[in-house]
């Protein structure tokens, strides 16, 4: 396990990263003509093609190629998001008293975790947090947290 964290100049483009739907990366070909369905489907999208499917018992496609004839899947692979399982923090310099125009991601996860997801994320502008400066967020991120219990407690105690 390890802790990292990611500062964002465009936490628009950074939420979009995290916040992204699952989806499937599917193959599929008719077995009469030449029509092809390849690519990205959402999940919505792909229950078009296979409405009574059951997790692990998949049914034949019923969406049906150009001539008809239903699609044959060669490849139908599940992409979760995994931030979303995973979890994450995301705050803004703001709120733990950085003067930046800048929000932070919290993460704890495995190294396969990060080896996974990372680009994701620099592929959307965050840049990971070394040194001092890591530090000094983590910190902060972790004692906001702290203040947060501590506050709850004055309200319920
Ligand atoms: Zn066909």
């Amino acid at each position: 396990m390890a802790i990292k964290i990611y500062v964002a100049e465009n936490a628009g483009a950074a939420k979009k990263a995290l916040e992204a739907d699952d989806y499937y990366v599917v193959k599929a070909g008719c077995p009469k003509c030449s029509d092809k369905l390849e690519g990205n489907l959402s999940v919505s999208e792909i229950s078009l093609y296979e409405p009574g499917e059951k997790r692990g018992k998949p049914v034949p496609p019923i969406k049906s190629s150009k001539c008809g004839v239903p699609f044959m899947f060669e490849k139908k692979v599940f992409v979760p998001n995994e931030f979303k399982l995973q979890g994450y923090k995301f705050q803004d310099a703001a709120s733990l008293g950085i003067a930046k125009q800048a929000s932070y991601i919290y993460i704890s996860a495995s190294d396969e975790f990060f080896k996974k997801n990372e680009p994701a994320l620099l592929n959307a502008g965050a840049k990971e947090l070394k040194g001092k400066e890591y530090e000094d967020v983590k910190k902060r991120i972790e004692s906001s947290e702290e203040g947060a219990i501590e506050g709850m407690g004055a309200i319920f105690g």
